[in-house]
C-alpha cells in the first residue's frame, strides 16, 4: 500500500504539469526554482457557454508540439466529425506531412493556430521552465512566435490568429508583446492528459468531465502513451452526451492575464 501510494505520488507530481511529456528529465539543478526569475503565469481560457441542459458547449484543443501524430485521437475526431483547435509548431509540422493533409482535407474540423516555432517557452527573460530554457529575450520570442507562423503559411495553413507557448507560461511582458503581434494567447481550464503522462482511464475522466465553457487541452504527438487511448474514448463519451463542439475561432472567450482582452 506504502509502495501503491508513493508511485501515486509520484505520478500526480509528474502529471500536475499539463506539459512535462514535452520535455526530457531535468537535472535536480534544472528543477530547482530560480532564486529570483520573472514571475510566471498559467492562463486560463473560457468559451461563451452554451446554457443548455444536456448539451454542454466545450473547445477541445490539442498541441503538437514535437514528435509524431496519434492516430488514436486523429482518426476518432475524424470519424465522429468532432470539430477541434490544433496548435503545431514548425517542428511537427515538418514530420508530419501525412497528419497535416488530413488536417487541410477537414476545414471544418480543424482550426489550425500557432504553437511556435522550436518549442521554446514565450518568456522574454532567461529561465527554465520543467528544466527548458525559456527564450529569453524579446526577440526571441518574435521569432518563436512569427518563425511558427511562418512554417504555417508556407504548408499551406491560413495565417494564425491564436498563439500557445511551449509549456503554456508566460511572464506578462512577452503575454503584452504577443498580444501587441495580434495574437490572442490560448490558455485553457481543463487539463485533460497531463502532458500525456497520465493513464487512459484518468486521461478519459477528466476529459469526460468538462463542463459548459470549457477549454480542454491536451496532446495528439504521443501515440505511444497510454493517455492518447483515453482521450479518444473521452471524444465518444461527450460526443454521446450531447456535448456542441466548437473551435476557438467559432466563439466569444475570456482569458485572464489579459490574454484575449
Ligand atoms: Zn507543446
Amino acid at each position: 500500500m506504502k509502495r501503491f501510494l508513493l508511485g501515486s505520488a509520484l505520478l500526480l507530481a509528474a502529471a500536475s504539469s499539463a506539459f512535462a511529456a514535452e520535455i526530457p528529465p531535468a537535472s535536480p539543478a534544472a528543477r530547482a526554482p530560480a532564486a529570483a526569475g520573472p514571475k510566471l503565469v498559467e492562463p486560463h481560457l473560457h468559451i461563451a457557454r452554451s446554457n443548455i441542459a444536456g448539451h454542454a458547449r466545450i473547445a477541445l484543443t490539442f498541441d503538437a508540439c514535437m514528435g509524431e501524430a496519434d492516430e488514436r485521437i486523429l482518426s476518432t475526431l475524424v470519424n465522429e466529425r468532432i470539430p477541434a483547435t490544433v496548435f503545431v509548431t514548425a517542428r511537427w509540422l515538418k514530420r508530419n506531412p501525412k497528419a497535416l493533409a488530413v488536417f487541410l482535407q477537414n476545414p471544418d474540423l480543424f482550426e489550425l493556430e500557432n504553437h511556435g516555432e522550436k518549442h521554446i517557452p514565450a518568456i522574454d527573460k532567461p529561465v527554465l521552465v520543467y528544466g527548458i530554457p525559456s527564450a529569453g529575450s524579446p526577440d526571441a520570442v518574435r521569432q518563436e512566435v512569427e518563425g511558427g507562423a511562418a512554417a504555417m503559411v508556407a504548408s499551406g495553413i491560413p495565417a494564425p490568429r491564436w498563439f500557445r507557448g511551449s509549456t503554456a507560461k508566460y511572464d506578462l511582458s512577452a503575454i503584452g508583446q504577443i498580444r501587441a503581434m495580434g495574437y490572442r494567447i490560448a490558455g485553457y481550464s481543463v487539463n485533460g492528459d497531463g502532458g500525456s503522462l497520465l493513464g487512459a482511464a484518468v486521461t478519459e475522466k477528466r476529459i469526460a468531465a468538462a463542463r459548459d465553457g470549457d477549454v480542454v487541452i491536451s496532446h495528439i504527438n504521443q501515440p505511444t502513451h497510454a493517455a492518447g487511448e483515453g482521450v479518444a474514448r473521452a471524444l465518444v463519451d461527450l460526443k454521446a452526451k450531447g456535448t456542441e463542439f466548437v473551435r476557438l475561432q467559432d466563439v466569444a472567450d475570456t482569458g485572464d492575464d489579459r490574454t484575449t482582452e
